[in-house]
C-alpha cells in the first residue's frame, strides 16, 4: 500500500478473481467460461468493427440495445450494455446504495457483492442459507433496503422459482432489487418479464457464460426506463464509452444468432446433468445445479486434495478457501469430452486415495 491510498480504501478486501495460468495447457473448468466458440457471424463482425478502431465507440450503444430490447422483450430505454455484467452491479451499488442503509444478499453467494459493500463503505446484512444451500425467499420479506440475489445462486447452482422472485419484489416496493441472471439461461426462469410490472426491479445479464464472450466484457442492465436512466447517468458520469466498438458488434451480432447461443446452452445443461448423475454415482454429493457448474464434495476426500491433485492431472477447478464450503469444488461444465476427462481423473485420484 502506498502512503497515498486514501483511508477510505485502506481496509478494501479486492475481489480474487479465478485463476488463469499460462504455464501449461489446463482442462479449464474454473470460472464458468463457455467451452464452445462464438458463432461465425460474431467473428466477423468484430473483424468488420475492428476497421473503425480509430473512432470512438458509440456511447449509447443503440444498435446493441435495440438487439438486445428483440431477444429481452422490453424496450431499448430499458436496457443498459455494460463492459461486464460486474459494470453494472457497480453501477448500482454506486447509484441505489448508501452508508446508513444495508446491502443484503445470501451469505454464500457471488463474491463480488461484499467486495463492492467494501467498496461503497456499506454495511452488509448477509442472509444464512438453509443447511441445504438454498435460499429462503422469505428472509427476504420487507427487508425494506437493497438486495441483491443471484438466481440461479453461485457457487451452488440452486435457484429460487419466479414466483419467489416476485414476492421479493412486491414486499420490498421501495428498494432496488437487483437479480443476477449470470447463469439464467442453463435452465432457471427468467425476471424479465416482471421488469415491466415493478419498477424497484433490474435483472442483471451476461454474455460471459451463455454466449461465448467473457473475453470481450459485456453485460446487461435490464429494468424500468427510470432505474436505467439513473444507472446510465452514472455510467455516463465513470466511463462514457464503455462497452468498446469490437464488443457493441460482437454483441449485436450473438443477439442475431441467438439460436445458437442456446443450443449451446442446452447442451451445456445435458452434459452437466450426465456429468452430475456419474459424480453421484462416484459417491460424490452434488447440488441439483441450474447453472453451468457443478457444486461437489466427496466424504472421503478433501476438497483442497481433490482440487490440488486435478490440478496436477491439468484439470483446472475452483476451490474456495472459506470454512463453511472448504469441502467443496465448483466445477465448471466443459465439452462432453472434457467432462470425460473430468470424470475419469477424479475416479483415479478416489481409487488412489
Ligand atoms: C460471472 C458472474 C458475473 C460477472 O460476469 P461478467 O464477466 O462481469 O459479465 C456476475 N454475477 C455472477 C453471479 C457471476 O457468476
Amino acid at each position: 500500500m502506498s502512503r497515498f491510498l486514501s483511508s477510505r480504501l485502506a481496509t478494501l478486501e479486492a475481489y480474487v478473481p479465478g485463476e488463469q495460468p499460462r504455464d501449461r495447457r489446463y482442462i479449464k473448468l474454473n470460472t464458468n467460461e463457455s467451452p464452445y466458440p462464438p458463432s461465425p457471424a460474431v467473428l466477423r463482425a468484430v473483424e468488420e468493427a475492428a476497421g473503425s478502431l480509430n473512432l470512438y465507440s458509440d456511447p449509447t450503444a443503440l444498435r446493441l440495445r435495440r438487439a438486445a430490447a428483440d431477444v429481452y422483450g422490453v424496450d431499448p430505454e430499458m436496457i443498459l450494455p455494460v463492459n461486464g455484467s460486474d459494470e453494472i452491479l457497480n453501477f448500482a451499488f454506486m447509484a441505489f446504495c448508501d452508508s446508513r442503509t444495508p446491502i443484503a444478499y445470501p451469505a454464500l453467494s457471488y463474491g463480488f457483492y461484499p467486495v463492492l459493500a467494501g467498496l461503497y463503505g456499506l454495511p452488509r446484512q448477509e442472509i444464512p442459507l438453509r443447511p441445504d444451500f438454498t435460499v429462503d425467499h422469505r428472509d427476504y420479506l420487507g427487508l425494506g433496503h437493497p438486495l441483491v440475489i443471484a438466481n440461479p445462486n453461485a457457487p451452488t447452482g440452486l435457484c429460487l422459482g419466479l414466483w419467489e422472485i416476485e414476492e421479493i419484489l412486491r414486499a420490498n416496493p421501495d428498494s432496488p432489487v437487483i437479480v443476477d441472471e449470470a447463469y439464467v439461461d442453463f435452465g432457471a426462469e427468467s425476471a424479465l418479464p416482471l421488469t415491466k410490472k415493478y419498477g424497484n426491479l433490474l435483472v442483471t445479464r451476461t454474455f460471459s457464460k451463455s454466449h461465448s464472450l467473457a473475453g470481450a466484457r459485456l453485460g446487461f442492465g435490464v429494468g424500468s426506463r427510470e432505474l436505467i436512466a439513473d444507472l446510465t447517468a452514472v455510467k455516463d458520469s465513470t466511463n462514457p464509452y464503455n462497452v468498446n466498438a469490437m464488443t457493441q458488434a460482437a454483441g449485436v451480432a450473438a443477439f442475431g444468432d441467438n439460436g445458437y447461443y442456446m443450443d449451446n446452452c442446452r447442451a451445456v445443461a445435458a452434459t452437466r446433468d450426465e456429468t452430475a448423475r456419474r459424480m453421484r454415482e462416484m459417491g460424490f454429493a452434488v447440488t441439483d445445479s441450474r447453472a453451468n457448474f457443478l457444486f461437489v464434495r466427496h466424504p472421503e476426500i478433501s476438497g483442497t486434495a481433490l482440487y490440488e491433485q486435478l490440478r496436477d492431472r491439468g484439470i483446472l477447478v475452483r476451490h474456495f478457501s472459506r470454512g463453511d464450503i472448504e469441502e467443496y469444488n465448483r466445477i465448471s461444465v466443459g465439452t462432453p469430452e472434457q467432462m470425460e476427462a473430468l470424470v475419469a481423473a477424479a475416479g483415479e485420484i478416489l481409487r488412489k486415495h
